[in-house]
């Protein structure tokens, strides 16, 4: 299990993504990719091995963008290779996942008869295409990541963000931790508040179960029964 980094920035993403992901390293990890929104598209880079590796993929293609998603992977399904480096995405998008998806290859079947094509080995994978069915059947991305949470088993720490939403990151956690942090107007989401240090002290640890609703403004908090709650700063 490793690291997590999302943010809601003022300006450019991608050098603060790098940096929190570098805070990250020393918990161990064997490929990195980020996300960013670019005109609503959703933009990937990911490499294996290092970070340095990342950074240089960078440097030959930078990618902009004012929000944005990061993630150091420690592989348990599929081998740590740049397809399987998160985040992984559809057109519609992005899902960084530490932790084990149990019921992976049941939801990966289902997803597949269903006709959608997956493009990595991982258990992680099937988060974003669950996400991505419901939002074409209509839900908003609040609904349809509830929708996809509901059948997941496993443990798991998400930070989600989604194509054409430049003021949106969806984060939840269930038996992996995820803290949301609050900068002057910026707003992050981490898998460990270590990430967030130089950042911002203004640090919200969600509880087992909550699913978390982020924009530029704040962030609202529901339970694992979909009532708001407040979780204490
Ligand atoms: N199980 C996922 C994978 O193998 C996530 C691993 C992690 O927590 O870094 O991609």
């Amino acid at each position: 299990m490793c690291g997590i980094i999302g943010i809601i920035g003022k300006s450019e993403v991608t050098p603060l993504l790098m940096e929190a992901l570098k805070r990250l390293e020393y918990r161990g990890y064997d490929s990195a990719g980020v996300a960013t929104l670019v005109d609503g598209g959703i933009e990937r880079r990911r490499a294996e091995g290092k970070l340095a590796n990342l950074q240089d993929l960078l440097e030959r293609q930078p990618v902009s963008g004012r929000i944005g998603i990061g993630h150091t992977r420690w592989a348990t399904h599929g081998v740590p290779n740049e397809k399987n480096a998160h985040p992984h995405a559809t057109d519609k998008a992005a899902v960084v996942h530490n932790g084990i998806i149990e019921n992976f290859q049941e939801l990966r079947d289902d997803l597949e008869a269903g006709g959608r094509r997956l493009a990595s080995d991982t258990d992680s994978e099937v988060v974003v295409h669950l996400i991505t069915r419901y939002l074409e059947e209509g839900l908003a991305p609040e609904a349809a990541t509830a929708a996809a949470l509901r059948r997941l088993q496993g443990a798991f720490a998400l930070g989600i963000v989604f194509a054409g939403q430049h003021d949106l990151m969806i984060g939840a956690r269930r038996g992996s931790p995820l803290a949301i942090g609050f900068g002057g107007g910026e707003m992050y989401l981490a898998s460990d508040a270590l990430a967030l240090a130089p950042l911002t002290g203004r640090i919200m640890y969600l509880d087992d179960g909550d699913q978390a609703v982020i924009t530029g403004a704040g962030a609202t908090v529901r339970d694992a029964a979909g009532g708001r709650v407040e979780r204490p700063v």
